[in-house]
């Protein structure tokens, strides 16, 4: 019974941007307006979301229509499927498929600062891939070992990996960026900060497609840190998610 839920915490939410594209109130919504597939939404009701979370209800629709973002929004409100979603539902078919509408190879990166965090988002995106043939590699010694036969890594759709093993694959010639079109970086503080920054901008250079779209996610995001997101996004969209009563 959908009305048994406890409720997702209320949030208020900010946008900032052009031509901010209108937010959606459910899932299904999303199939009327962008035709999102009824696989992807049978894999969300399997995961048990019922409706989306504020970021989700905002950022869905900003990726889905091909723009740039900055999302701010608390821990725990569902970061990891408002860029995920957006994605599977861009890619098409899988590239081992050959008949991927964007091409082949890798066309979508996730980065994430820590090892366990790419394992979580690796997680979600089994989830929702549920059904559908896409390759989906969570970057370890073993996996970038095994891309450096070009066979195998032409037929990977979606790359989830820290900065330093992914700078390591570029650097032995192990990955090609240059189909990438979806390039997520999440807690994007951490990740644009002194640790992650030259590794991240060096990942960045290598995604040369002129369709590449580009999001940040971040619970918190410091002036200095959205400085430098804000000028590596492209005529972007801001958004920013907080608890309704803090
Ligand atoms: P964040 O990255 O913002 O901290 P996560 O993406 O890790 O949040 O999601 C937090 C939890 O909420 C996860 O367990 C996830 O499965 C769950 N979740 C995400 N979206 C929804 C939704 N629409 N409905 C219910 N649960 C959700
Ligand atoms: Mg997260």
């Amino acid at each position: 019974e959908e009305g048994d839920d406890p409720p997702m915490p209320r949030h208020r939410v900010t946008t900032k941007g052009s031509n901010v594209p209108e937010h959606v109130d459910s899932f299904q919504a999303l199939h009327e307006r962008y035709n999102l597939s009824k696989r992807l939404l049978t894999n969300l009701a399997e995961s048990g979301y019922k409706r989306p979370t504020g970021i989700q209800s905002h950022g869905i629709p900003i990726l889905m229509e091909s723009r740039d973002l900055a999302a701010i929004s608390p821990t725990g409100t569902g970061k990891t499927l408002s860029y995920l979603l957006p994605v599977m539902a861009a890619l098409g078919a899988p590239s081992a498929s050959s008949k991927g509408e964007t091409g082949s190879g890798v066309r979508a990166l996730i980065l994430a600062p820590t090892r366990e965090l790419s394992h979580q988002i690796h997680n979600e995106c089994l989830k929702l891939a549920q059904g559908r043939k896409w390759r989906v590699v969570l970057f370890s010694k073993a996996t970038a070992n095994t891309l450096a036969d070009k066979n195998v890594r032409d037929k990977v759709d979606i790359v989830i990996s820290t900065p330093l093993r992914l700078v390591a694959a570029l650097q032995a010639g192990h990955i090609e960026l240059e189909n990438v079109r979806h390039l997520v970086l999440d807690e994007a503080d951490r990740m644009l900060d002194a640790e992650f920054l030259s590794q991240v901008q060096e990942i960045i250079a290598a995604c040369t497609h002129p369709n590449l779209q580009k999001a940040v996610f971040s619970a918190t995001l410091p002036a200095g840190a959205e400085k430098i997101a804000m000028g590596m996004l492209r005529d972007p969209i801001r958004v920013v998610v907080g608890l309704k009563d803090t």
